[in-house]
């Protein structure tokens, strides 16, 4: 590697960081320029997991840095541990000579850097374009025989490790199984079996098994699919006529992953299939690791023998992250995207966003385009205004002991009748509207809220607040109520 091409890559690194900070991850800084050749800057990446994802999420944005940084149409090509490197061409041969040469000549002109292994032409060739079908994630040295199964595969994303996952009382058991399964695959609890609501971190264990085991037994032959991917195999063998094929491949892996199971329901015919698979590898100690909005006994029309397959090992919950795992899920997205948020930032992200895990990861890009736009350090302040949150720091919203006062004083019933278990309906009404006020004007989290009216959870809250929002759109008087509770609950009307 040449000085210029160390100083080209530092330049493409600072504009991506400028301008793509969307995709921008701190392990970027680790990617080695390696040369240019055939009108391509090749990067080295630590692992194939890392150079498939690259080649899937972000070639584009990275040839697009490449070509307004050099001026040329110049593109990346992303290579893994293993993969050849080109030397560049000399510069009296065309370039396409040299990669669509014939092997001997191509031989020549390669340069095998140290525990890199000579590897077929095709992936000399391999484009970096974006990738459009999905392709292997977790690749093993032998793969080549296994083409079919590789190509239904889907990504590994290298974020989802072990190491960024942030353990809470909501994902202790499935967590602590994932480990386990990742360790010592084929023997802890098989299948695994994680259900749980959208954005809870399903995905994100089973990938994180998949880095650890393969990290661990890079030959190890593991398949990641989403339920579609399966069903989509299996519907395509079956027309093509190449179910012994199908099975052959299937029933030759060491570890099987499928996420979103649940879209099992009613494919009988898949259903048999998968039925069929599964057992073969369970038989053999293979790993089987799945995952499922809901759990088995709840997936409708799932045949009862695949119910109590997957009943079989262990079934893990994993439930709604509170607010101190959520802040530490805020911190540990921050350090993959090279931030260090403060822990006032990230408690404030946490608990502005507390249904929807997913969304606190949109909070944070949000943020950081923002400083770079503005070009301020990234503070509470502006955490704020990009949440589109303006309410001004001081003393701008009421408390939640003002709006309990407030409300009970209206509907003439006690505060700590309010604040107590009682169910009658002259309570439920005034505590549900303390609630949703609560949520509205403060910047209290549904847990928050939940605790200080009557040591209740976020879901009774979120129940409040949807009775509350429906009883305003469809009862006009009651709208006007709460309305004069809103303007009775401004902090320059309180005492
Ligand atoms: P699911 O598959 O359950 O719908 P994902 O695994 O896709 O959810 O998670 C959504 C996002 O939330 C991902 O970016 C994931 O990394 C993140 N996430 C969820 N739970 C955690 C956690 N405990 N620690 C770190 N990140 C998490
Ligand atoms: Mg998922």
């Amino acid at each position: 590697m040449i000085d210029n091409d160390r100083h080209l890559w530092d330049l493409i690194l600072t504009h991506l960081r400028q301008h793509q900070a969307r995709i921008c991850r701190q392990w970027f800084d680790d990617l080695k320029p390696l040369g240019i050749a055939a009108g391509s800057l090749q990067l080295g990446t630590s692992s194939n997991v890392h150079r498939d994802y690259l080649r899937r999420s972000c070639a584009q944005q990275f040839s697009e840095a490449a070509q307004t940084v050099s001026g040329r149409l110049l593109t990346i090509k992303f290579l893994g541990p293993q993969d050849d490197v080109l030397l560049p061409e000399p510069p009296k041969r065309k370039p396409q000579a040299v990669v669509r040469g014939a092997t001997d000549t191509l031989k020549q002109q390669r340069v095998m850097v140290p525990e890199r292994s000579v590897r077929p032409l095709e992936n000399v060739e391999a484009s970096i374009r974006p990738i459009d079908i999905p392709t292997v994630r977790v690749e093993s040295r032998q793969e080549s025989s296994r083409e079919v199964v590789r190509d239904r595969g889907l990504i590994i994303n290298p974020d989802y490790a072990f190491e960024s996952f942030v353990q809470g009382p909501g994902n202790r058991l499935a967590h602590a199984a994932a480990l386990a399964v990742g360790s010592q695959p084929g023997t802890a609890y098989n299948p695994l079996f994680i259900h749980g609501g959208v954005g809870l971190g399903k995905t994100h264990l089973l990938q994180a098994i998949c880095l650890r085991i393969h990290e661990a037994k890079p030959d190890a032959n593991i398949y990641y699919t989403s339920c579609d991917g399966f069903i989509t195999h299996f519907m395509d063998a079956v027309q093509a006529g190449q179910m012994s094929d199908f099975r052959h491949r299937f029933r030759d892996l060491d570890v099987l992953v499928i996420d979103d199971i649940h879209f099992l329901a009613k494919r009988e015919r898949t259903q048999e299939e998968f039925f069929h698979t599964f057992n073969s590898l369970h038989q053999l100690h293979k790993q089987i690791v799945l995952s499922s909005d809901a759990p088995p006994e709840e997936i409708p029309d799932l045949e009862e023998r695949l119910v109590s397959r997957f009943k079989s090992g262990l079934v893990a919950k994993m439930e709604t992250p509170d607010y101190e795992t959520r802040a530490a899920i805020v911190k540990t997205k921050g350090k993959l995207r090279g931030l260090e948020l403060s822990n006032e930032v990230a408690e404030y992200i946490a608990s502005r966003i507390d249904t929807n895990i997913r969304e606190l990861e949109g909070a944070i890009v949000n943020i950081q385009m923002r400083a770079l736009v503005e070009r301020v350090p990234i503070n509470l302040e502006l955490a704020r205004a990009s949440l589109g949150d303006n309410i001004p720091e001081t003393n701008a919203e009421p408390s939640m002991q003002a709006i309990i006062t407030i409300v009970s004083d209206f509907y003439r019933v006690r505060p700590a009748e309010v604040l107590s278990k009682r169910r009658e309906r002259s309570v439920t009404l005034p505590r549900q509207v303390c609630m949703y006020l609560s949520r509205k004007h403060t910047r209290h989290s549904l847990e928050e809220i939940g605790l200080s009216i009557g040591g209740r959870d976020h879901t009774t809250v979120m129940h409040a607040i949807r009775i509350i929002e429906t009883k305003i759109s469809t009862q006009p008087e009651f709208s006007s109520v709460v309305q004069s509770l809103v303007e009775k609950i401004k902090p320059s009307r309180l005492p």
